[in-house]
């Protein structure tokens, strides 16, 4: 935390993109400008900075956006900012245009390079968790997770549709790195059979069992949601499952990009909304290296150092529920 004012700020989206960035992108925007700052736009996360790739913004750069997927402001991965010359380059840019104040919207990636280039140079910055993940601590809501989810969701009911058709064992690959949420979330509301997430140790042998078990029970019809973070990817379970149960017809379904597209849910672009907002709010009242979150409905502030460190638990209570609603 700090107690510089700003005057003049920067946002940029940086790391994988994420349905709802736009969203977060106008209420910076429109609540900068509404408080007297310049606002500007930094293109391609850190790359932007560095390239000096950087144009101000007013209130109808960012009209009819809300609604759109992808981010207007582009994204990308920076090893050059990675290194303390990219980020001295990226201050001197800055600099130049008397820009006192950042909003980063990524993941905690984005995150680390913040924090350094606060430490560095004295530049408030507030992150904001722009991620499918849902892998931060400090928020119950990440920016593009519900919307990934609901693709999620919309695709593995279609998948049931045709493996009841034709009885067969789909097994559905869904994103989330190294977390399982998006695999946990779309797996309970389409009401998988399995579901293999990287927070909990995937027993191939009991997995075995209940497709066989289920399968003298003349259940036709099973979906195994796996986490792409999972010890074992869908196209390895698929090739266990084919040796151990010859007779069941396997099929394999990896989600991929589909998920992180598309136009944001609502939650998402209100989340977004509020989370832009309270992001200028900070750097207006001098708070720095914070993420805004929501934890039970209310604004949030996580310190980035904590941010970064910190992964968010999947609580006792799905794991449980997983079990006994899959049965
Ligand atoms: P996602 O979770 O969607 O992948 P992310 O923000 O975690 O998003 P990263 O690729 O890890 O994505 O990080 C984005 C950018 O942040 C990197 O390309 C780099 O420019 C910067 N960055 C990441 N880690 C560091 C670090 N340790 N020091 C400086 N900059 C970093």
């Amino acid at each position: 935390m700090g107690s510089k004012k700003v005057s003049k700020i920067g946002v940029l989206t940086s790391g994988g993109d994420a349905p709802g960035m736009n969203a977060a992108i106008r209420a910076v925007v429109r609540t900068g400008i509404y408080n007297g700052l310049e606002v500007f736009g930094i293109m391609r996360g850190y790359s932007g900075m560095i390239d000096d790739d950087i144009h101000p913004m007013n209130s109808r750069s960012v009209a009819n956006i809300i609604q759109r997927g992808g981010t207007i402001l582009k994204t990308a991965r920076s090893m050059v900012f990675m290194e303390a010359e990219g980020r001295k380059l990226a201050y001197e840019n800055l600099r130049k245009r008397g820009i006192d104040g950042l909003v980063i919207i990524g993941g905690d990636g984005s995150f680390k390079g913040a924090q350094k280039f606060s430490n560095e140079f004295d530049i408030p910055c507030i992150g904001l968790p722009g991620t499918i993940d849902k892998d931060i601590a400090g928020s119950d809501f990440t920016i593009g997770f519900d919307t990934a989810v609901n693709t999620a969701v919309e695709a593995i009911d279609k998948i049931r549709d045709t493996a009841d058709a034709h009885d067969r064992l789909f097994i559905v690959e869904v994103m989330g790195r190294d977390a399982g949420y998006i695999a946990l979330h779309s797996g309970i509301a389409t009401g998988a059979e399995n579901i293999l997430i990287p927070e909990t140790e995937t027993d191939i042998e009991e997995l075995i069992q209940s497709l066989s078990e289920q399968e003298k029970r003349k259940k036709l019809v099973n979906i195994i949601v796996v986490a792409e973070g999972d010890k074992y990817g869908a196209n390895e379970i698929s090739s266990i499952v084919k040796k151990r149960l010859p007779s069941a017809d396997t099929r394999v379904c990896i989600l991929g990009h589909i998920q992180r597209g598309g136009s944001p849910t609502c939650l998402d672009r209100l989340i977004a909304s509020r989370m832009g907002f309270a992001a200028v709010e900070c750097l207006l009242n001098g708070t720095n290296n914070v993420m805004v979150g929501i934890l039970n409905n209310q604004l949030h502030y996580t310190p980035l150092d904590h941010a970064i460190k910190a992964k968010q638990k999947i609580s006792e209570d799905w794991l449980r529920i997983v079990k006994i609603l899959a049965s």
